[in-house]
C-alpha cells in the first residue's frame, strides 16, 4: 500500500483520481474502476504497491517490440487491476480481477526486483506489462527509478489510457512503449472496453513528440473491429500523425474472457497487413502461422534485414548502427 499521487479531494468524503481519463470520483472505502486505487480515510491509496503478479525473463518479441533491441531478453514484470473492461482481455485473471488476499501474494520492493533483473547479464531493462501498468503508477515509478540507476531500458506494454501530466512524468523514465491501439470508433471504445479513443490517440501522439520509442499492436477481432474503410483510416492516421515508420502489429484474435466471436481468419489478416503495408514501412502479422508479416525489410532496397521465427530471431542485413547493410538506409535505431 503507498499513497497515490494524481488525486484530489471530491464531494463530502469523496478522492477523486486523475490519474486516467476515467477520473473517478471513490467514495470512502470504494476503489476506482481499476479496482487497486482505493479512498482510505479521505486519501487515496495504490493498494498493489509491492505486489507481484508474474514476473520472469520474456524476448523483446513478446513484448512485442521489433524495433528494440531486437533479439534481446527483458525482465517483465506485472501486477493487478485495469482501467479498462475489454471483453476480450488476454489475461483477465489477473486484470479484471484483484485477489481479495492480495496483500498477503509475493511482495518485492524496487531493490529486490532489481538483484532478480540483474542476475542474468544479458537482460537490457525492465517491462511493465501482463496487466495495463498505468493503474500501479506508484510502483511502476519507483521500479523504472531504480531501473534508470542500473542503466537499465524501461519499456511500458499499456493500452495508453492516461492523462497528460502523468505521461508526461513516465516518459521521463522509458524508453520505449508499446501501446495498444484497440480500434479506430469511439464507439468500439465505449461498447467493447468502458473508455474512449481520443485520450489514446493523445497518448500516442505525445509519445511520438517526446522522441521516445514507440510501437502499436491492434488486436483484430473477428466481426467487430475488421471494417476495411475504419481500418484504413486508422492506418491512414497513424502514417500522417505518427509517421510512416512506425512499426504496426496486427495480433490475431481467438475467443477469450467474455468474447466468443471465432478466431480472425488468415485471409483477413493477410489483407489487412496489405492495407497497412500501403502506408506504413513496418507491419508485422503475430498470434498467427504465417509466412507474411514476420521478418524486417529494408523499406528502401527491399533486403531482408531481421528473420524471425516465433520469438527467435537473427539481424542478418544491418550494421552495428541499424542501418541497411546493402543500401545504408536506417531500419533500426536501438540494436
Ligand atoms: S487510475 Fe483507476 S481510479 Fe484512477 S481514474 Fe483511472 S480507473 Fe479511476
Amino acid at each position: 500500500m503507498k499513497t497515490a499521487r494524481y488525486y484530489e479531494l471530491g464531494r463530502r468524503d469523496e478522492v477523486r483520481c486523475l490519474l486516467c481519463p476515467h477520473r473517478c470520483y471513490i467514495g470512502e472505502g470504494k476503489t476506482g474502476i481499476c479496482r487497486i486505487r482505493k479512498n482510505i480515510d479521505g486519501d487515496l491509496y495504490l493498494t498493489t504497491w509491492g505486489v507481484v503478479s508474474s514476473v520472469g525473463f520474456d524476448p523483446i518479441e513478446k513484448k512485442p517490440l521489433y524495433h528494440f533491441y531486437p533479439g534481446s531478453i527483458i525482465f517483465s514484470i506485472g501486477n493487478f487491476g485495469c482501467n479498462l473492461r475489454c471483453k476480450f482481455c488476454q489475461n483477465w485473471q489477473i486484470s479484471q480481477e484483484v485477489p481479495a488476499d492480495v496483500h498477503r501474494l509475493r511482495k518485492h520492493s524496487p531493490e529486490e526486483l532489481m538483484k532478480m533483473a540483474l542476475a542474468k547479464n544479458t537482460n537490457i531493462g525492465v517491462a511493465y506489462t501482463y496487466n495495463e501498468p498505468v493503474v500501479w503508477f506508484e510502483y511502476m515509478m519507483d521500479i523504472a527509478e531504480a531501473a534508470k540507476k542500473e542503466e537499465l531500458k524501461n519499456v511500458v506494454v499499456t493500452n495508453g489510457y492516461i492523462n497528460p501530466e502523468p505521461l508526461d512524468e513516465l516518459l521521463e523514465v522509458t524508453d520505449a512503449f508499446n501501446v495498444d491501439l484497440k480500434a479506430f470508433t469511439e464507439e468500439f471504445y465505449k461498447t467493447q472496453t468502458i473508455s474512449k479513443l481520443e485520450p489514446v490517440k493523445d497518448t500516442l501522439k505525445r509519445i511520438r513528440r517526446s522522441g521516445k520509442h514507440l510501437e502499436i499492436t491492434n488486436l483484430l477481432i473477428t466481426g467487430h473491429n475488421d471494417d476495411t474503410r475504419q481500418f484504413t483510416e486508422m492506418v491512414k492516421w497513424i502514417a500522417g500523425e505518427l509517421g510512416e515508420d512506425t512499426v504496426l502489429h496486427l495480433s490475431r484474435y481467438f475467443p477469450t474472457y467474455k468474447m466468443s466471436a471465432p478466431p480472425t481468419s488468415l485471409s483477413l489478416m493477410e489483407d489487412f497487413f496489405d492495407i497497412a503495408r500501403q502506408k506504413l514501412n513496418y507491419v508485422y502479422l503475430g498470434n498467427i502461422a504465417s509466412a507474411t508479416g514476420q521478418h524486417t525489410y529494408c523499406p528502401k532496397c527491399g533486403q531482408k534485414v531481421i528473420d524471425r521465427s516465433r520469438y527467435n530471431t537473427w539481424v542478418n542485413g544491418l550494421d552495428n548502427k541499424g542501418k541497411c547493410t546493402r543500401c545504408g538506409h536506417q531500419v533500426v535505431k536501438h540494436l
